[in-house]
């Protein structure tokens, strides 16, 4: 437990927010939809630490707030149709799904390792004032328990994760009441998630119609809950307490490997690391013509339930 400060949205209060986030601490903020549950987009362990603040089963990845369009666009490729509506929508309850740009620095483990990113412009003056103190972009899912109603006031986000994380910014009662408008750009544009900016809107920005998230035509909506969507070129074989002939070990605590997702046996640092640990252990199997890549048992509890899901997609039969 960690004693979670409250904060005014005044000078003082958003320096040490700011300064909170630099550390890798968690901040929630007002936005005009809900307060999110702020960290450091570009650090691996404050996103961990976001998951894990949450209780979130599973790494799907979060929308990442930026102060506007300029930043929006050294983080993603932005087509003119998205640029339009950046223009048009932002600041507000509108996040876009849009190419992630490779060297845009943002931490693996906020976008899931997908090739995408979410982005938004929030329309609340302490959010913006955030972003700007702050200078980077900041990740943000609703600060409340996973699975529990979306906090409307400082007050909401203390009674779920009072104790959990560094500070709250108190700015009075969120107006707008729900998440925003999730829009993906990545082909035909495709409503993720119905939320504060109406349908019909985008519809007459675009001049065209968009499919919604009950379209059984569509994709899958989340790319993530495909089986083997993690998966890396190499197989995987979970709770691996030795390497085998032909396989690169990932270490757990105890259990060592070629690499370690934690050498002290911490989930949270281990879902910092998890998908660069994939990758790296990828890379390694092809340079040593290994084909398998073992994994240490991780324990169950916490974020290890969250490491838990992906690694067993990882493992997955591919299709
Ligand atoms: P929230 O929990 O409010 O942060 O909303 C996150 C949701 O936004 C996810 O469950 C996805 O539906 C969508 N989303 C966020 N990031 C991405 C991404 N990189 N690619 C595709 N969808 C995303
Ligand atoms: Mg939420």
């Amino acid at each position: 437990m960690i004693q979670t400060a409250t904060l005014a949205p005044d000078d003082i209060g958003l320096a040490a927010a700011a300064a909170t986030l630099r550390a890798g601490g968690l901040v929630a903020f007002p936005t005009e939809t809900v307060y999110g549950l702020g960290g450091d987009a570009g650090d691996d362990m404050a996103v961990a630490r976001i998951f894990d603040a949450k209780g979130r089963p599973r790494f799907n990845p979060l929308i990442v707030h930026v102060a506007g369009v300029a930043q929006a666009e050294q983080i993603a490729v932005f087509t003119p149709a998205a640029r339009d509506l950046a223009r048009r929508f932002w600041p507000g309850p509108l996040t876009l799904v849009l190419p992630l740009r490779a060297a845009a620095g943002l931490s693996h483990l906020v976008t899931a390792d997908l090739p995408s990113v979410a982005l938004r412009v929030p329309a609340h003056p302490v959010a913006l004032a955030l972003l700007r103190a702050f200078g980077g972009p900041i990740a943000a899912p609703s600060a409340n328990p996973s699975g529990r109603i979306s906090p409307t006031t400082a007050a909401h986000v203390l009674e779920g994760l009072g104790g959990k994380i560094a500070a709250v910014l108190d700015g009075g009662p969120c107006a707008v009441g729900v998440e925003s408008t999730i829009l993906s750009l990545l082909d035909a544009p495709q409503i993720l998630r119905q939320g504060g900016l109406a349908q019909e809107q985008i519809e007459a920005a675009l001049g065209a119609a968009v499919l919604a998230g009950h379209d059984t035509s569509a994709r899958p909506v989340a790319p993530g809950q495909l089986a083997s969507h993690y998966a890396p070129n190499a197989g995987v074989r979970l709770n691996a307490t030795l390497a085998e002939q032909g396989e690169v070990m990932i270490g757990f605590g105890p259990v060592q490997g070629d690499l370690t997702l934690s050498p002290s046996g911490d989930v949270v640092q281990a879902a910092a690391n998890l998908f660069s640990s994939l990758r790296a252990a990828d890379v390694l199997a092809s340079q040593r013509g290994a084909s398998r890549i073992a994994v240490a048992p991780i324990p169950n509890i916490g974020l290890g339930r969250a490491i838990n899901d992906r690694l067993s997609r990882a493992a997955a039969p591919r299709s």
